[in-house]
């Protein structure tokens, strides 16, 4: 039996992007101790550090607790490289290791071996699937997804995913640990995911509008049309257009994501010609100075204001809305709200069901036809959707 407030420490096993954010957030969050673990000396030395500087910063504006230092907060953060170490003192253990189903299978073994029966274990995998990562552990009732989004410490979503075999007890108390974690943007809030799916709610929507993006890249090269300039189409710098910000996530985590969704949704979602190729050469975006754009002292390199008039935002929406619908249809969540209130508390953005009320009959056709353009099947709208049905599952 664990009860939130058995939970003071917090391990976090990778301390990298994302192991570093989360471990900062647990020390703002009050935990009596968090433990940070990495395979790699540098990646931890340098995490301390750059936890450090954060919350350096943050107390300078005034944004930590009253009275509370940042000294206070480091006394409590202890960073190693023994796992055993780190993952038996604590109650909960987030892994933030590498996207790949082997790498976390691996680590949940030894997680299912050096913890107590008790400890939970939350995987902050951003697509996969939460069984499957459990199904090394031997203890895969104590086994849940805690997905993050970054910046950590600034926007309000925590996706909470229940495994097929997660009781009923870790998922509400993991719930309640993850509604703990602070948020500058305001109240934390927490997507209740009662089924697991591909990419559950935010990569899911965003995944599925991919298909369109990979879709357009290759259509653009073939045409030879600036990517630039479809990215004008949507954003004005120095905000990031679709394909910059596939440059600043890494166009190896893009493509790794739709290999997932390749096996896992459906095969159109295999990567594009221009994605693939730009990926072996190891043109990787942001991390490595070069991808669908060129990367300076961590900006891309921009050359048009010019735009292309190519990006059909209502395209867009209706992906996300069609994919909504089918979350509803599998019992993902139980209404459209969790939906929109997800992509706005993880995405800034609205999500796609307020708009999608209005003109889910037009963006249906919209839909049809770009199926005929692209050849793409899996982009054809869903019963909920064609037939407005998804409206009587507001609430
Ligand atoms: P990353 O590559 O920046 O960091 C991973 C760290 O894990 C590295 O420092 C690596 O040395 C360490 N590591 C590898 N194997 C280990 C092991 N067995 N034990 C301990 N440490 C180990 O990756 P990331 O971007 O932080 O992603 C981590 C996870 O979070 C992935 O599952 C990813 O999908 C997910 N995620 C990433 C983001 C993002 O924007 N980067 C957002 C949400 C979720």
């Amino acid at each position: 039996m664990v009860n939130e407030n058995d939970i003071n420490s917090i391990a976090v096993v990778g301390a990298g992007t994302m192991g570093k954010e989360i471990a900062q957030v647990a020390l703002m969050a009050g935990f009596e101790k968090v433990y940070l673990n990495d395979i790699n000396k540098e990646t931890l030395n340098s995490a301390i550090n750059i936890i450090r500087n954060n919350l350096l910063k943050l107390e300078k504006k005034g944004k930590l607790n009253n009275g509370i230092t940042t000294e206070d907060l480091m006394k409590k953060l202890k960073a190693t490289l023994e796992l055993s170490k780190v993952v038996s003192r604590a109650e909960l253990v987030i892994e933030a290791i590498p996207e790949k189903m082997e790498l976390k299978q691996a680590l949940f073994k030894k997680l299912g071996e050096l913890t107590p029966k008790s400890t939970i274990l939350a995987s902050n995998t951003s697509t996969m699937s939460i069984s499957e990562i459990a199904s090394s552990s031997g203890k895969e009732d104590k086994v849940v997804g805690m997905h993050f989004f970054i910046p950590v410490v600034v926007l309000r979503l925590i996706e909470v995913i229940k495994g097929k075999k997660t009781s009923d007890e870790v998922f509400e108390t993991s719930i309640k640990v993850a509604k703990r974690f602070p948020s500058l943007k305001g109240k934390r809030y927490v997507a209740r995911i009662e089924k697991e799916t591909p990419g559950f709610i935010v990569n899911r929507l965003t995944i599925a509008t991919s298909l369109y993006l990979s879709w357009l890249l290759d259509h653009a090269s073939e045409n030879g049309i600036e990517i630039e300039k479809i990215d004008n189409d949507v954003a004005k710098s120095p905000e990031l257009g679709p394909y910059a910000k596939w440059d600043y996530l890494g166009l190896d985590v893009v493509c790794n994501a739709l290999n997932y969704f390749n096996k896992t949704v459906s095969e159109e979602f295999r990567p594009g010609k221009v994605l693939t190729k730009l990926v072996n050469e190891g043109k990787l975006g942001k991390k490595t100075g070069e991808g669908l754009y060129k990367w300076v002292e961590g900006k891309p390199i921009r050359k048009t204001e010019e735009r292309a008039n190519l990006f059909d935002i209502n395209l867009y929406y209706a992906i996300q809305l069609n994919e909504g619908c089918r979350l509803l249809g599998e019992g993902v969540v139980k209404n459209y709200k969790v939906i929109d209130d997800t992509m706005l508390a993880g995405m800034d953005m609205p999500g796609p069901f307020s708009a999608g009320k209005r003109n889910y009959e037009k963006w249906t056709k919209l839909l049809e036809q770009f199926s005929k353009q692209s050849n793409l099947t899996y982009i054809l709208p869903c019963e909920l959707m064609r037939t407005g049905k998804f409206l009587q599952m507001k609430k």
